[in-house]
């Protein structure tokens, strides 16, 4: 009988819609299945690719073989994948770079091409004397000094831009050969040395004296590994003092067994020693939890909105849920905004569950991350909490999914696609898996409220913070009535009564935190003279000062230069710092109130792997009175000490140029505030601001959530902004201004909509007019939820106009970003 042929549709990490068609080597047909990696050829290069589908046909003629099977069960399973093809089409992502943002990082293979001599050095030195190109001189020479180099070093040595083809000319000219091999994945199993008693020793009397007498080093070694019943060479080696050869000396006798064993990298050292949650639910508590068992017990789908105020005791549902989810048999996933930040909630849910959670970490090596996704995939491990990427943990019969402060908008992935939102991911996957989703948050997104008062979710509250311990009193301070009381010129961002308030919590012994959200000392340098305010030469934004350094920064591309004594443009000396930063304010506050002990908090003091935890550990342990940082000191802290919060600007969150402004200033304020008071003492709230009659400042001021909404979700019928329409977000970038606009131009043009259904505003350029050398123009569209709720109508529109303009793109290097569900519009 002939062999009849068959085709697997594969996905590759690139950003191209279609999948492609390769035939499966006969030998391979019975191992091969969706959802695993393979390795195949793609124009000159080798790629990782993910298997979609396989087919008995393919449409066309020459299909090329695939070259290998990486995997030897699918790394993504059934319902993963069913999730990636949600995924791809909602937020309009091709599939392969989905299915790759689904895996850790580093375990994709990836070829390099490797470049040598084709002829003997001899022949390529004489070639280098005579021959007329510069490049071509350069690389020769480069390609002999290393006799072999890979493609990437190549480029970069050289910094040739059109490298391909001056390569091609060698090597038609015989003189270089190129190569295509793989690079081994960078993340890779890793095994460490242990050693047990060998089975005969074990069962005979275990004197050591008696089996290796008079030697005593020997006799150490066998009562240690006796003692642990297996230990890895390196406790060994430590606990007893001795060298190699002495275990080795064992071994060759045939006490000891040398043996492998594979290392799991943990980031967290071990689980902390504190005790578990076992306080009775207060009331409130109780009602929830059993709302929400109702529906673990039954193994239903449910999404459930958990409100409460901050301090209400939330997280203790969060653990009192995933008991019973674990007790059913099940696996869960813990999603929170941002894992550096909340050391002492995710070391919380470890103590709870000790030996069964995995903690995937932004800021893990690529080794860790791998090990604890490998022991989730098999089993090892019940639970996984982490950031967004987090929802893609690869666990089977998951039951409940958390995602706390759902309204962060750290969920949603900005900078590279996929642009998807983990919080909405959430509810897809626990629809698929069957599994209740509960998304808790003081401050909900106004989309999320809407989904609960309007029985998407079920809305559940926890009204009260725990033992009625009162919400903090919040007093606003207009500042443009304040100005001129205040007694030092560069110090007048600190009110009276901030000042006050502050040294009446440094008497008592009182713990403080200030929130200032920006870093550096100033946004930005303006000469008083002319004008000139100095700009990054990259981007269309002003340079940051950073004092101690003395330089400038752009915080959007990192370009730095040195801080100017005079203005560039006219010379005059008078120049002002503007824009208070988080290191101003901590110069003001050093000399106004010099003894008392203070700490800074933001992106410049938290750069190494653990200095979140360090300073935030420092600071519980009252090693500082002030606590003073940007939105990082507004997360789930819980200080007992801390009775005191005050804001330095509220008005920095307003000013941006984006419909979630108020809704953002809002829930900063809220949370920040939810930081005082804890346990014996009401806490006290001072917020500077200009604009004190500001809806959200009130609200905040009042901690009265629903009417912040019920003002907010007027504003966003009146001009139809989520949750009232979808937005899709259509941005070019590239380096010229020109393509860039011809390109959006182009798109509008080729894009075909029904006006009664989807709105289109622009283009015009983002706000961010120009980062990182790219020109930035977007347009918006609106689109009616009901005529597409699925988002495939939209998918195939953009589609299609991308198609259309496709070449364009190519040619004149313009990129576009589609991002469904933007959280800002910069
Ligand atoms: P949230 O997550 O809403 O901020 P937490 O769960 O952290 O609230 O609870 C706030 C504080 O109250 C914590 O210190 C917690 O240990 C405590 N707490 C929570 N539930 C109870 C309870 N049922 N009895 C006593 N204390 C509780
Ligand atoms: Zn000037
Ligand atoms: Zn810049």
């Amino acid at each position: 009988m002939m062999e009849h042929n068959k085709y697997a549709e594969i996905a590759v990490p690139l950003p191209i819609h279609k999948t492609f068609s390769y035939e499966i080597p006969v030998e391979m047909i019975d191992a091969i299945r969706p959802g695993m990696r393979v390795v195949v050829p793609f124009g000159k290069r080798v790629l990782t690719g993910y298997v979609v589908a396989i087919r008995d046909v393919s449409e066309l003629k020459d299909v090329k073989l695939l070259r290998d099977i990486l995997d030897d069960s699918p790394i993504l399973d059934g319902q993963l994948m069913r999730l990636a093809h949600w995924i791809s089409t909602y937020y309009i992502s091709p599939i392969g770079e989905v299915m790759k943002a689904m895996l850790p990082a580093g375990v994709n293979q990836e070829s390099a091409t490797i470049i040598t001599l084709a002829q003997s050095v001899d022949v390529v030195d004489q070639t280098i004397a005579h021959i007329g190109s510069r490049n071509q001189k350069k690389i020769l020479q480069s390609i002999r000094n290393h006799r072999r180099i890979d493609l990437e070093s190549l480029r970069k040595e050289t910094r040739i831009s059109n490298l391909g083809i001056t390569l091609n000319r060698l090597n038609s000219a015989g003189l270089i050969a190129q190569e295509v091999t793989m690079k081994t994945p960078r993340a890779k199993v890793q095994y460490d040395v242990w050693y047990r008693l060998a089975d005969t020793f074990r069962r005979s009397e275990r004197d050591a004296e008696k089996i290796v007498p008079g030697a005593p080093k020997q006799i150490m070694c066998l009562k240690i590994i006796a003692d642990r019943d297996e230990i890895a060479q390196n406790e060994l080696l430590k606990l007893s003092g001795v060298s190699r050869s002495t275990v080795d000396a064992l071994v060759k006798k045939g006490h000891v067994v040398r043996f492998q064993k594979e290392r799991v990298r943990q980031y967290y050292d071990g689980e902390s020693k504190q005790a578990p949650d076992v306080t009775v639910l207060t009331k409130d508590q109780d009602k929830v939890v059993s709302e929400i068992d109702k529906f673990i017990s039954g193994r239903l789908f449910r999404p459930f909105l958990l409100f409460g105020v901050t301090g209400s005791g939330k997280t203790r549902v969060y653990i009192e849920v995933l008991k019973k989810t674990i007790s059913m048999g099940r696996t869960a996933i813990v999603l929170v905004p941002e894992i550096s930040l909340t050391p002492q909630t995710v070391r919380r849910f470890t103590r709870n569950f000790p030996g069964m959670v995995a903690v995937l970490h932004s800021r893990m090596s690529v080794g860790e991350r791998y090990d604890s996704w490998r022991k989730l995939k098999e089993g090892e491990f019940k639970i996984a909490i982490g950031p967004r990427s987090a929802i893609f943990a690869p666990l089977k019969n998951v039951g409940l999914i958390i995602v706390d402060e759902e309204h962060e908008s750290s969920y949603k992935q900005a900078d590279t696609s996929p642009f998807y939102n983990a919080r909405d991911v959430a509810v897809v996957r626990g629809k698929l898996s069957e599994a209740v989703v509960l998304l808790g948050s003081a401050t909900p997104s106004v989309e999320s409220f809407y989904n609960a008062k309007f029985d998407k979710y079920q809305m559940l509250t926890l009204p009260k913070r725990i033992e009625n311990i009162p919400m903090p009193s919040v007093h606003v301070v207009d500042m443009s009535a304040q100005r001129k009381k205040t007694a030092a010129p560069d110090r007048d961002f600190l009110s009276r009564e901030l000042i006050d308030k502050i040294n009446e919590k440094l008497d008592l012994n009182e713990q403080i935190i200030l929130l200032q959200n920006r870093r550096g000392f100033s946004t930005f340098i303006k000469c008083s003279d002319c004008g000139h305010i100095e700009k990054c030469i990259n981007c269309d934004i002003t340079l940051t000062f950073h004092i101690h350094t003395h330089r400038l920064r752009c915080h959007y591309c990192n370009f730095i230069k040195k801080a100017p004594d005079v203005c560039e443009h006219c010379g005059s000396s008078e120049l002002t710092f503007r824009g208070i930063g988080t290191q101003q304010v901590e110069a003001a506050l050093l000399a106004e109130f010099p003894k008392a002990r203070l700490v800074r908090m933001d992106l410049d003091t938290t750069t190494q792997r653990k200095s979140h935890d360090r300073i935030l550990k420092d600071f519980g342990e009252h090693r500082y009175d002030i606590l003073l940082g940007t939105q990082m000191v507004a997360k789930g802290h819980d200080f007992g000490r801390v009775t005191m919060v005050g804001v330095i600007s509220a008005d920095t969150a307003l000013q941006m140029p984006d419909f979630r402004a108020s809704e953002r200033t809002f829930q900063l304020l809220t949370q920040v505030a939810g930081r005082a008071g804890r346990k014996d003492r009401r806490g006290e709230v001072i917020i500077q601001t200009y604009s004190p009659e500001q809806f959200s400042i009130v609200c905040a001021k009042s901690h009265d959530y629903e009417k912040f909404f019920m003002a907010e979700i007027l504003l966003r019928k009146e001009l139809d902004y989520p949750p009232f329409s979808r937005i899709v977000q259509v941005m070019m970038k590239g380096e010229n201004a020109q393509n860039v606009i011809i390109a959006i131009n182009q798109f509008k043009e080729s894009v075909s909509i029904d006006p009664a259904r989807v709105k289109v505003l622009g283009p015009v350029p983002a706000p961010l007019s120009r980062i990182k050398n790219q020109y930035r123009w977007h347009m918006i569209f609106k689109v009616d939820k009901r005529w597409d709720s699925t988002g495939e109508r939209m998918n195939a529109i953009v589609r299609d106009a991308e198609s259309k303009i496709r070449r364009y793109l190519a040619k004149e290097t313009v990129r576009l970003h589609v991002i469904v569900d933007p959280v800002t519009l910069f």
